[in-house]
């Protein structure tokens, strides 16, 4: 199972190109995109999210056509954005059962199997009665997963997660990530190279739209 990503370009109406043919193959595990601000992270991830049309190109995942099946793509997707706000009041648990019931999980039994697996799944299962008002970067963080990981993704993307998380948090997170990626197709994207380098079994580097160089990290490395 992977994802493939063949000549996708994206010009915005000011006339900035964010994609200029980007093609990866992504195989399953936890995938790294490498890039500095603006090179146009956000603007694939939101593409393969199906949030947002290229101007051209096609993306295959598991045999699906991600542009043209958009509808049967999101039931096996997860996106956690760059900007996961939630309702600060509610507490982890009642919320991550309000998001199951929207993703169609409506059996209370089945819905309170899936919560709680998810809850422990992410570390969260201690603090699940506590408001997400109260929680730090990386547990904000880990319960977007949870959110994401609603309904058994084939695809999770993750989008810029590591920002603002201290080095403890960030280290649970990406653990976190590696693990969901023996299952799936996790695409991480991010500017630290550190992120990339201990973890991701994949990688490539983007810049000014454009894909620099695709590899796995240890090789990436020994060629820069
Ligand atoms: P990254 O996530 O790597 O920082 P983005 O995909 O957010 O990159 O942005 C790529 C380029 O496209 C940047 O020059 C950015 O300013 C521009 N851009 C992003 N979103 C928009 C938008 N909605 N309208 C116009 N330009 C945009
Ligand atoms: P990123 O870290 O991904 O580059 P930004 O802070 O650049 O994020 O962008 C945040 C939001 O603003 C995104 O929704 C993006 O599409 C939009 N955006 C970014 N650049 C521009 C731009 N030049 N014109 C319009 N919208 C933009």
């Amino acid at each position: 199972m992977n994802l493939t990503i063949s000549n996708v370009s994206k010009t915005y109406p000011n006339g900035v190109r964010a994609l200029q043919g980007i093609s990866l193959t992504v195989p399953a595990g936890l995938y790294g995109l490498l890039g500095p601000n603006g090179a146009g992270k956000s603007t694939l991830m939101r593409i393969l999210a199906t949030l947002q049309e290229p101007d051209e190109g096609s993306i295959q995942l598991a045999g699906l056509d991600v542009l043209g099946q958009k509808e049967k793509v999101r039931e096996t997707l997860g996106y956690l954005p760059q900007e996961f706000g939630v309702y600060p009041k509610a507490k982890a648990e009642d919320l991550l059962d309000y998001f199951a019931v929207l993703k169609g999980i409506t059996q209370r039994a089945a819905r309170r199997e899936v919560v709680e697996a998810l809850l422990r799944q992410t570390n969260l299962w201690d603090v699940r009665r506590q408001q997400l008002g109260g929680f730090s970067g990386g547990m904000k963080q880990r319960f977007g997963v949870a959110v994401a990981l609603l309904g058994n993704p084939k695809l999770l993307i993750v989008d810029e997660p590591t920002a603002g998380l201290d080095p403890a948090e960030r280290v649970r997170f990406l653990n976190l990530l590696s693990e969901l990626g023996e299952n799936s197709v996790v695409i991480l994207s991010t500017h630290i190279v550190e992120d990339v380098a201990e973890l991701c079994t994949n990688m490539a580097i983007i810049n000014q739209g454009q894909i620099l160089l695709e590899a796995e990290p240890l090789r990436a490395i020994e060629r820069i």
